[in-house]
């Protein structure tokens, strides 16, 4: 895979600093039953990396220590690390809200049949990537048979009661391009969804979040494989839009990775660019930089400043044209 890093590092980005933690976000480790081409944590069956319990037990002590209120878990799918439902229960026993980033086909295999009930009966919160609502589009990012499997999934979660009005069980959809292109309006495509995942399938969910891919990682290899590369940076700095410099998800949450090691974003992490503890900045390569871990973030300070490169242009850049799917 091709390193993107060199292309991402000299940046004109402005300067973001951090605000209230009030997320801690857990990569459990990158073991998926899929492996997209879009994945920017380069995920897939064959991975071996997962958390272990004693790194589970060190995020809850920081998230009590600097009294975060959300534990957002991701992965890979987060649901095959094996102390995943540890996690969650004393998650949940600590008072802590949590927030699972379900590739929902994982409901579909054998063996993770306990899903569904599992988060419904912990009210997790359940953010479910669907990258289209268009069949075609989704298995081909996604893989043959993604888009059923997907949909017979988000089928039970509704039935379970998520998404449903008064029910307290949020399920929230996700959706990235299928190609070079930024995600199109937020508002406009989450009308889109509803209607034709309600007519076509019964479904109903609370919030579509519109995304776009990001420039690392499998995305950015195969983006360099295809002489793609610049023109996508120049449509993301194009579409840059600094009001949306407000949201960006680093200046309220730190990400961690499977071996407990901390960054600004899950972004960050997968280009190795780790939390500055205010050992500076601007290196030869990010792997030089050093590594803070969670055990640091107990008699630390968290600090203000946010590591950026090209690549945040990705979460400031304003929506693009097309979902690609076909509206009908
Ligand atoms: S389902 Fe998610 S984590 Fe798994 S390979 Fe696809 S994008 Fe990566
Ligand atoms: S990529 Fe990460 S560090 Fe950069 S703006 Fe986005 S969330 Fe913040």
């Amino acid at each position: 895979m091709r390193d993107t890093w060199p292309l991402l590092r000299d940046s004109d980005f402005p300067p973001i600093r951090r605000e209230r933690l009030d997320t801690l976000q857990l990569n459990l480790g990158y073991l998926c039953n899929l492996s997209c081409i879009h994945c920017h944590v380069n995920a897939g069956p064959r991975r071996t990396e997962l958390m272990d319990r004693a790194t589970m037990e060190l995020a809850l002590e920081v998230a009590a220590h600097h009294r975060v209120g959300t534990l957002d878990v991701t992965g890979g799918s987060p649901e095959m690390n094996p102390d995943f439902r540890w996690l969650v229960t004393h998650a949940r026993a600590a008072g802590l809200k949590v927030m699972d980033r379900l590739n929902p086909t994982i409901m579909e295999e054998p063996g993770y049949e306990w899903v569904g009930e599992f988060l419904a009966h912990n009210q997790v919160e359940a953010v479910a990537s669907l990258p289209c609502y268009s069949q075609a589009n989704v298995d081909e990012q996604r893989g043959q048979g993604v888009f059923e499997s997907s949909i017979k999934a988000l089928q039970s979660l509704n039935a379970l009661g998520y998404g449903q009005p008064g029910s307290g069980l949020v399920l929230n959809l996700v959706y990235n391009p299928n190609g070079a292109f930024l995600p199109p309006g937020q508002q406009q495509l989450q009308a889109d969804y509803e209607r034709l995942l309600r007519e076509n399938f019964g479904i109903v969910f609370n919030q579509l979040f519109a995304l776009a891919n990001m420039p690392i990682q499998r995305y950015g290899s195969w983006l360099m494989s295809k002489g793609k590369f610049t023109d996508y940076m120049a449509t993301l700095k194009g579409a840059h839009r600094p009001e949306n410099l407000r949201g960006v998800m680093c200046r309220s949450l730190l990400s961690v990775d499977y071996q407990g090691y901390v960054y600004d974003c899950d972004f960050n992490q997968m280009l190795h660019l780790p939390l500055d503890l205010g050992d500076g900045a601007g290196e030869a390569t990010a792997s030089a930089l050093a590594r803070p871990h969670l055990r640091d973030l107990l008699d630390t300070p968290l600090p203000r400043a946010i590591r950026t490169a090209e690549h945040c242009y990705g979460c400031t850049a304003g929506q693009g044209s097309s979902c690609g799917g076909a509206l009908g």
